[in-house]
């Protein structure tokens, strides 16, 4: 794509209209695209009737005049199959099959596009499925070299995209500028479809015909949730010159996208710094990535330092006055070392892989009719794992897997927090905290006997402590805080994202909610929590 604003897109841009909160879908669109008067025109009798949507007169006049009037053409060279699936007319298009009109020709125009590609602009999945099993290649391009997946993402149908990785589409492929399905989402701004295309394989790095990579083109559609969702992508990088010399940076300047100038100018002061990044989440949550740093962090501060320290130092001194808060301290750390052992190793709860109610779903889509009432089937099914996701549950981008009851991806414990490890999570985290309330005692102790000697070595060990302490201290006070209500961490932080936990006016609602007694009994597995049927949901599918 070049960077000047004489960007040509293939279709109409007035018809370009993205789902809000990405669930719903967009209004179908009815003139054809790239043709500026649509219906203006009055077609032939037969493109009239496909328009309409009804099978009845598109059988009477295919009786009246032959077989031969599903091969016609209309004035601006489109085939009756292009508005059967532009419209999603699936009883139409079955029926243009049965009599084997054309279903894969391309429009006699400068676009070429074929019916598929209409299908994609307003995700048809019905249609696309049906095309598909009559043999219609799901890669076909059109004549900017376009494929039906490349459409579907300027159009953001984001679960037909979906469909279209799940059937085996070629991810590689890209149009006459070299932008594949990825740039497009970032030009467009979808960044809930771009999530899904980086997850299924994409490379936010490759540069198109123009050396600009999708976030060079999420910086010139001035979206910032599609930016940020790019610079946090592993390797990412931001100050990249394009064929013209521009950055996506000044892409944005000359556009004047104020909210993504300042977070681009941040981001880079970060990256050139040479202090490290002080960012609380980053220190409650750990840094992005996958790393086992914080981890490593704690078994060496503890281990070689904590240890050694506590062992040479505190034992001798204090044994005698002290005995019975060691006893207790060593057992303490005995279930800390037991809890972090096993929220490590656990399986917190992965959702199996390629099951085959994921493929079934993919199947049942076909005939699912429920769609034009908002219903979206898809809408349940991680495309990554090929699996279908309960409520509460989320694909974790480090684990990269579904987790059950998904809580948080913890680094200092390398692992999920979800269902089958959230107690001892807790257990880990209330080990930690009285450890280092044990810890400050006996310091304190220490150095009131020797005086309060001003020694560096104390002061490190003490910044350390109250560093392990406050994240400890936090994060246990949340889990708890969480249990108490029955939430999770992700619930609390992304509740906007879920429709079972708004009320009917779009409010945060939390339907499992059910008192802290029993919140508490759900959180330690003594009552088993409510199946996704019986959850009592207030907002779910209210268009
Ligand atoms: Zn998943
Ligand atoms: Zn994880």
């Amino acid at each position: 794509m070049s960077g000047g604003s004489s960007y040509v897109l293939p279709f109409s841009a007035s018809s370009l209209a993205s789902p809000p909160g990405g669930n719903n879908l967009p209004p179908p669109m009815v003139t054809a695209p790239g043709d500026e008067q649509g219906n203006a025109i009055r077609s032939a009798p037969i493109f009239e009737a496909i328009k309409s949507g009804m099978l009845v007169p598109v059988q009477t006049i295919v009786e009246q005049e032959g077989v031969g009037v599903l091969s016609t053409r209309d004035e601006k060279g489109h085939t009756p199959a292009h508005w059967a699936c532009l419209g999603g007319h699936t009883a139409i298009l079955r029926f243009i099959i049965e009599h084997k009109g054309p279903i894969d020709e391309p429009s006699n125009n400068d676009l070429g596009a074929h019916p598929i590609h209409w299908a994609a602009v307003n995700g048809h999945i019905a249609v696309v499925d049906i095309l598909i099993q009559a043999g219609v290649s799901i890669d076909a391009p059109d004549n900017k070299g376009c494929s039906p997946l490349i459409v579907a993402c300027q159009y953001g149908q984001t679960m037909l995209a979906g469909y279209f990785m799940g059937k085996g589409a070629r991810l590689q492929l890209t149009d006459k500028d070299g932008d594949n399905a990825l740039h497009w989402a970032a030009f467009k701004g979808h960044s809930e479809l771009m999530r899904l295309l980086i997850y299924s394989g994409f490379n936010p790095r490759q540069k198109d015909n123009y050396w600009q990579t999708p976030l060079h083109l999420a910086c010139i559609n001035g979206n910032i949730t599609a930016v940020k969702e790019l610079c946090e992508q592993d390797g990412v990088e931001i100050d990249l010159a394009d064929k013209n010399g521009k950055t996506p940076l000044m892409l944005a300047v000359g556009r004047k996208h104020d909210q993504i100038i300042r977070y681009l100018k941040k981001e880079a002061k970060f990256r050139t710094s040479v202090l490290p990044r002080i960012d609380f989440w980053a220190i409650i949550f750990g840094p992005p990535g996958n790393t086992k740093g914080p981890l490593l962090f704690f078994l060496v501060s503890v281990l070689l330092w904590g240890y050694p320290m506590y062992v040479f130092k505190c034992l001798p001194q204090t044994y005698y006055e002290l005995q019975p808060l060691h006893v207790v301290f060593m057992v303490v750390n005995v279930f800390m070392w037991i809890s972090l052992y096993h929220a490590n190793t656990v399986n917190p709860g992965f959702l199996p892989r390629n099951i085959p109610e994921y493929d079934q779903a993919i199947r049942q889509v076909a005939h699912f009719d429920e769609w034009k009432q908002g219903n979206n089937p898809l809408k349940h099914l991680c495309h990554t794992c090929r699996t279908i996701k309960p409520l509460r549950a989320k694909h974790c981008r480090y684990c990269n897997r579904c987790v059950k009851e998904f809580d948080h991806h913890c680094p200092y414990i390398h692992n999920c927090v979800g269902y089958h490890n959230r107690i001892t999570f807790v257990i880990f985290t209330l080990c930690v905290t009285l450890c280092g309330l044990f810890t400050m005692y006996f310091s304190v102790f220490i150095m009131a006997l020797e005086g309060y000697p001003w020694r560096p070595d104390y002061l490190v060990g003490l910044i350390l402590m109250i560093f392990f302490e406050g994240v400890a201290v936090f994060v246990f006070g949340a889990a708890m805080v969480h249990a108490a209500y029955n939430v999770t961490t992700n619930e609390r932080i992304n509740h906007k994202r879920y429709d079972y936990l708004k009320d009917g006016k779009g409010k945060f609602y939390n339907p499992y909610n059910k008192g802290v007694k029993h919140n508490l009994q759900e959180f330690l597995h003594l009552r088993k929590p409510p199946r996704d049927e019986e959850v009592e949901l207030l907002g779910v599918d209210i268009v």
